[in-house]
């Protein structure tokens, strides 16, 4: 070992790391205060968070009128810069973390995924290729195969890390494309959908709309689907589905947004598959059910697709961002994604770029690993029962106290009606007003609802309660 021929401080040679900044200190040692500020607030916010009104209050969200105006024309010091986020910034977000937020389908952020998100912030790697990070790479590797294991798919499945559901299911559908296009002849990738053979999409009634845009940007249109009729909790109905061929996408949905429901994998897919058509499943949080011993059955029948897209942001409570494409056939994803030029020269790993829309990219794959590394396969498990029977709790409160609970609450989700349309709306308002938690509104099958998701890792049966006294109170009032 020749270690201790290196200089003291290894650092102290590399340019600019140990010059002296304007207050005397080094560059080193004034990052370092600031990094321990930033830490220290980020604690106190966290700690602070818990005992906060859940919707920012209206003159905190006011007060953002401070972050606004003009580029200054000078610099600003980092701890300037750092107070002013915290002091104007941090009181006007929505307490995600308090285990109480219950909109839409929003995950917490497990300690260990924000620690990881902190520690990869600072080491700022380009994860487009393994010479540029073979951390980065490495992780998001087996991150995937963990992802790939919990969600009971198939060996050699590939995929890629993206930035949600929303992306997943389009580089998961750009995959169907190029698959489905190159049987039948044609480039898609190079010569684009001007004279291409006809893809046929086919969705579910309740399909939901990021897919559509998903199917928008890859030019199979949003509107030129074959909607598939749903029954009255939102599932695909397999008697309805039309018939399929060698060009058809079939799209699958695992976890309707509403509902929770489960489109029947195990009746459609042995059809689908037998006539050659591609299957994807948007199963942006309800695929995680399969990683629950409890809730596996409801996934049942999904492992038969040939592409998935899921999100690390929702049920694992990764942070944001993070989504999961995967692809029974890794080529079909390369197919569409890679790129090559002089410059790019690759080696013998795999590469993200090859997998993924994005060329240089966030190590979001380290969270990734962080978090389902710190859950195990039973702390997986543990969330999606957990939160499961939060959901019922809630169902159970509300119908006790005389509201109608308007979906069966299979996993997470929990549709409410007060009432009237009128009443149901005000009562959101007035709850999301008073701040203990917060619920959106959606409309089932033509009914205005409350919709609760428990999907954070951090609910507890104290917070389901404070939640369902507040809600009570609110439609009461
Ligand atoms: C949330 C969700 C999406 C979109 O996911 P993003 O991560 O927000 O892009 C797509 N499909 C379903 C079923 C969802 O619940």
């Amino acid at each position: 070992m020749t270690g201790s021929r290196v200089p003291h401080s290894a650092h102290s040679s590399v340019p600019h790391g140990g010059h002296s900044s304007l207050a005397g200190a080094s560059v080193g040692e004034a990052r370092t205060a600031l990094l321990k500020r930033a830490a220290r607030d980020a604690m106190d916010y966290l700690e602070g968070v818990d005992g906060r009104r859940v919707a920012p209050a209206p003159e905190a969200v006011a007060r953002l009128n401070a972050l606004r105006g003009p580029l200054p024309p000078g610099p600003t010091s980092a701890e300037a810069v750092l107070h002013l986020l915290d002091e104007y910034g941090s009181p006007a977000t929505v307490a995600k973390n308090n285990g109480r937020y219950f909109g839409f389908v929003n995950g917490g952020c497990l300690p260990a995924a924000l620690a990881a998100s902190w520690l990869v912030s600072a080491w700022d790697q380009n994860a487009a290729f393994f010479v540029q990070s073979p951390t980065a790479v490495v992780l998001e590797e087996v991150a995937l195969e963990w992802v790939r294991e919990l969600l009971g798919l198939p060996a050699g499945t590939g995929g890629a890390v993206v930035t949600g559901a929303t992306m997943a299911n389009f580089s998961a559908l750009a995959a169907a494309r190029h698959t489905l296009l190159k049987r039948a002849g044609w480039d898609v990738e190079g010569d684009g959908l001007f004279g291409a053979p006809e893809i046929r999409v086919v969705v579910g009634e309740e399909a939901h709309p990021s897919m559509l845009k998903a199917l928008g940007l890859l030019g199979l249109g949003r509107k030129r689907v074959v909607r598939v009729p749903v029954d009255g909790q939102g599932r695909m109905r397999a008697d309805a589905v039309p018939h399929l061929d060698g060009l058809t996408i079939l799209c699958l949905q695992a976890g309707n947004v509403n509902t929770g429901a489960f489109d029947p994998a195990a009746a459609i897919c042995p059809e689908a598959r037998a006539a050659g058509a591609w299957i994807h499943v948007d199963g942006a949080f309800g695929l995680w059910a399969a990683a629950s011993p409890e809730f596996r059955k409801l996934t049942r029948g999904f492992e038969q697709a040939d592409s998935w897209a899921t999100d690390g942001h929702k049920w694992p409570n990764i942070g944001y961002d993070c989504g999961i494409a995967l692809v029974r056939e890794p080529e079909a994803l390369k197919g569409a994604m890679s790129v090559t030029a002089s410059y790019l020269a690759t080696g013998e790993q795999r590469e993200p770029s090859d997998y993924n829309p994005e060329l240089s990219r966030r190590a979001r794959g380290v969270e990734l690993w962080a978090g389902l590394r710190s859950l195990g396969r039973s702390g997986m498990a543990e969330i999606v029962e957990r939160t499961s029977s939060h959901a019922r709790r809630f169902a159970a409160g509300l119908r006790a106290a005389g509201y109608e609970v308007l979906n069966e609450v299979v996993i997470n989700q929990v549709l409410v009606s007060f009432g009237t349309a009128e009443r149901t709306l005000r009562t959101i308002a007035r709850l999301q007003a008073e701040g203990t938690c917060w619920c959106g509104s959606t409309v089932w099958q033509g009914k205005t609802a409350m919709r609760i998701s428990v999907s954070s890792w951090a609910t507890t049966k104290e917070d389901v309660e404070l939640s369902l006294a507040a809600m009570v109170k609110a439609a009461e009032e």
